[in-house]
């Protein structure tokens, strides 16, 4: 069961880290909180260079695969992820940068994103993203050693790694592709980030599901109306030989470095309203009625923090 048909996916290309316009990217990197920069700092120079570990010569004898990727499963949850799958991997799915990866599994784990600081964009917000981020590099690294241990090839995959997360996450059961581009959990609603490890271990494969979230996407506009750059799509297009959801990511990233991130879609999502954050959903969609719209939301948020409008003008 599942709600994407890959069979005729076509290897995708990655484009560059950062957005296309530099200086706008530099601006953004340049606003970051220091708690942010120090996190990317200690993921680029501390766990990425770890990230693949030298595997165990001696081969560990291993029968059943089943009870092991029930085994990692709960460890990954134990070292706080929020949910866990494991994915197949399709050669298909793999960027062509990364070549002949080799890995046929993955696992791959979410970590909720603190509602209340996302809701307000700004500094907190990326303090916050890039909390997760380093989080969830750090148990990556932690997985990676312990499956090349067992004698088996793995590699930790940052955001910017190898494989895109949202297909994965998908394939391990996680979510569904929401219209805004990001994946929707039937358990975290829309406010988390996903990190993986891929491996050789033939582990035994979760597989997608459905939820029925594709479907409540297919009659719901709120990423749309409240996205400030038009940069959702209402229909679903053929993107590498997938018919799927898409951002128009020109349209988007000027507002994404204007406004700290952005992640207004990710925020509006009524899908928070079934995760674990429905509490704080609920006075959010209060503050939706009143706002209409993303100039409106912007103004709500601009009165209740810190922010100033000027921060947000000039988006692009
Ligand atoms: S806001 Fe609505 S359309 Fe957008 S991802 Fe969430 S459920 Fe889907
Ligand atoms: S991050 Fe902001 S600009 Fe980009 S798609 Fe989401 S709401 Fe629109």
């Amino acid at each position: 069961m599942g709600t994407m048909d890959l069979t005729n996916a076509t290897r995708p290309t990655r484009n560059r880290v950062g957005g296309s316009d530099r200086d706008r990217a530099a601006k953004f990197s340049k606003r970051m909180p220091p708690s942010a920069r120090r996190s990317v700092f200690i993921r680029q120079n501390i766990l990425w260079p770890d990230r693949e570990p030298t595997v165990n010569p001696n081969r560990a004898e291993i029968d059943d695969f089943e009870t092991l990727a029930q085994e990692f499963k709960q460890l990954v949850g134990e070292m706080g992820a929020d949910d866990v799958g494991i994915a197949e991997v399709p050669p298909e799915l793999v960027f062509t940068q990364a070549g002949d990866l080799g890995h046929r599994r993955a696992i791959v784990f979410a970590m909720s994103m603190e509602y209340d600081y996302m809701i307000d964009i700004g500094p907190n917000s990326q303090a916050e993203v890039h909390r997760v981020y380093h989080h969830l590099d750090e148990l990556g690294v932690r997985i990676a050693h312990r499956i090349a241990s067992f004698g088996y090839s793995a590699r930790m995959q940052p955001n910017e790694g190898d494989v895109p997360m949202p297909a994965l996450a998908y394939l391990a059961g996680i979510g569904e592709l929401g219209k805004h581009g990001s994946m929707i959990s039937p358990k975290l609603g829309s406010s988390f980030r996903l990190g993986c490890v891929t491996t050789d271990m033939p582990l035994k494969a979760d597989g997608p599901g459905d939820f029925g979230l594709d479907e409540v996407c297919a009659n719901c506009q709120m990423c749309t109306r409240f996205c400030p750059g038009d940069a959702i799509k209402p229909d679903k297009k053929a993107v590498n030989g997938v018919l799927r959801w898409h951002v128009d990511t020109p349209a988007c990233e000027p507002f994404f470095h204007k406004l700290f991130g952005c992640k207004l879609c990710l925020m509006v999502c009524p899908i928070n309203a079934r995760g674990q954050f429905r509490g704080r959903y609920k006075e959010l969609s209060r503050d939706l009625v009143k706002a209409k719209d993303a100039a409106g939301l912007l103004d709500m948020i601009a009165g209740r923090t810190d922010l100033r409008q000027e921060d947000f003008s000039g988006a692009p």
